[in-house]
């Protein structure tokens, strides 16, 4: 089968879904959106059953279709803080979205149909169910909304050996495991790790039952300061905070010190030097629970897990056959290296402004059906790779400024990025006239111009020391 198309769209999870949606908004286009799954929604399909969002729904989705009706959380964890969608939640809004896509009668959706490259007759696709491949001619662009791929914990292996004997699940099993054991060891650093800790502590566990091997300690930050709409005060709050300190801050080290003394991010043990950084954030009563967990194992990588040890790089623990192993190691957000963003014939989907995927696709999305060449538009979004550790941060935030700096100076961008649902700023006009507001405006308009010279430099590209000071 010869299909033709203006876009080949490569992936339906929320860049792709997010991406399309608002090029479809903004232009007469036909789009082909295809993905090797059986439903569009990427990751979350397969996501483990107690998962949530961790920012609120009010900011996530595409752009054109609410996720939620933006109510305040009453009881819980999230209580005081826009409501966070579950995973089923999530899984349903996106089989709306892209339903929605098909409607406009713009948009083609091949699910199980996995992209196997280029042929002699262009694109070729092959339909998973028979195994038939199509040939699928491109007019404008293919579009790789899979660059960042996640890695979930459902479709990872181990990069380490289980034994026999030894008890070892993902996260997604624990549920159902869990009433089995009667001590568990949870493996990982990041925020599913955070999510097993909590989802055992709040099941009931004691803290004493629970141990957790944490290669590397994390920096959070506070879910307060991510609510949108009437809280988005604590937003540019936040914000000024970042711009304070790397306008201050000497070296990597010391723009951390100060942004942990702002009470701007968080670490679990605050004796221990946290270097993972992956802007996830904890609201204070998760942080207050996790901190229960004193049995914290910090060695390493896990090499290897037998039924009586557990081998690490560092190290040997202890374990015996009545401790449940969680693994939550997949990476989750993927290291993929910056390249364009616009090139010819193609479209590489990444992250442009910090922490904020959908907002970003959508964004490509909006520029590509609105801007003019590719030179324009790769400097309206410059890639932006997620941060892993805290030696990103200079970067992330440095080029998220720079690149928003250039949004204003284009009409129909600052307006769209205004209006969207997705940008997280979106309401902060409508509180400018509030005094904590203006303060924190004044404070971040002081500070972000001489955040971006100083973070750059920190950040190497513009000339810092082996050490990661600032030269003189
Ligand atoms: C547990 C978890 C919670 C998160 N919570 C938040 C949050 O609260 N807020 C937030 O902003 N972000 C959050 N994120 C980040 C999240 O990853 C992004 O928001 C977003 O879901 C990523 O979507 P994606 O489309 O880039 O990737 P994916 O969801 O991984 O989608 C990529 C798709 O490409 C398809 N694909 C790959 N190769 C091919 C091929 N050759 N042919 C066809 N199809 C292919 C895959 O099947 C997949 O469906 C979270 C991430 C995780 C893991």
């Amino acid at each position: 089968m010869l299909i033709t198309t203006d876009y080949l769209v490569v992936g339906a999870g929320a860049s792709g879904l997010a991406f399309v949606d608002a090029l479809v908004a903004e232009a007469d286009v036909e789009v082909t959106l295809i993905d090797r799954r059986c439903a569009a929604g990427g990751h979350w399909l397969l996501a483990y059953p107690f998962v949530r969002l961790h920012s609120p729904s009010a900011y996530y989705g595409v752009n054109s279709l609410a996720l939620g009706a933006d109510r305040i959380d009453e009881v819980g964890e999230n209580a005081g803080y826009y409501e966070r969608a579950t995973g089923e939640e999530v899984r349903d809004y996106f089989a709306v979205a892209a339903s929605r896509l098909t409607r406009t009668g713009q948009v083609r959706i091949l699910t199980e149909h996995e992209h196997v490259g280029q042929g002699a007759d262009g694109e070729q696709v092959r339909d998973l169910r028979t195994g038939a491949l199509h040939h699928v001619s491109v007019r404008r662009r293919v579009v790789d909304a899979r660059y960042l791929e996640a890695s979930v914990p459902a479709m990872h292996s181990p990069a380490f050996e289980i034994a026999s004997g030894a008890r070892v699940v993902p996260i997604n099993d624990l549920p159902a495991a869990a009433r089995s054991a009667s001590y568990y060891t949870v493996l990982g650093s990041g925020k599913t790790a955070v999510d097993a800790c909590t989802w055992l502590l709040d099941n009931d566990v004691e803290p004493e039952r629970i141990r957790w091997i944490r290669p590397r300690d994390a920096w959070f930050h506070h879910r307060a300061d991510f609510q949108p709409l009437e809280q988005v005060g604590a937003i540019i709050n936040g914000l000024s905070l970042d711009a304070e300190a790397g306008a201050q801050a000497e070296a990597v080290d010391d723009l951390f010190e100060r942004l942990e003394a702002s009470g701007r991010l968080v670490r679990i043990d605050q004796s221990r030097p946290a270097t993972m950084y992956r802007g996830t954030m904890l609201s204070g009563r998760e942080l207050d629970a996790l901190r229960q967990i004193e049995d914290v194992i910090r060695l390493g990588h896990v090499r290897r897990i037998e039924r009586d040890r557990i081998v690490l790089e560092h190290g040997e623990a202890r374990t015996v056959p009545e401790v449940l192993h969680v693994d939550c190691t997949a990476l989750g957000l993927r290291n993929a290296p910056a390249t364009p963003i616009f090139q010819p014939g193609r479209i590489v989907l990444q992250q442009v402004r910090h922490n904020t995927p959908p907002f970003n696709a959508a964004l490509v999305g909006f520029v590509e059906a609105d801007g003019d060449d590719d030179a324009q538009k790769n400097k309206l979004c410059p890639p932006n790779p997620y941060a892993s550790s805290i030696h990103d941060w200079p970067r992330m935030m440095s080029r998220t400024w720079r690149t928003e700096r250039r949004w204003l100076s284009e009409p129909d961008v600052a307006a769209w990025v205004a209006e969207s649902r997705l940008n997280l700023l979106r309401a902060l006009p409508d509180h400018l006239a509030e005094p904590p507001v203006q303060l924190a405006v004044q404070r971040f308009l002081t500070h972000v111009g001489a955040a971006i010279e100083r973070l750059e430099r920190i950040d190497g590209s513009g000339g810092c020391g082996a050490a990661g000071t600032v030269r003189a």
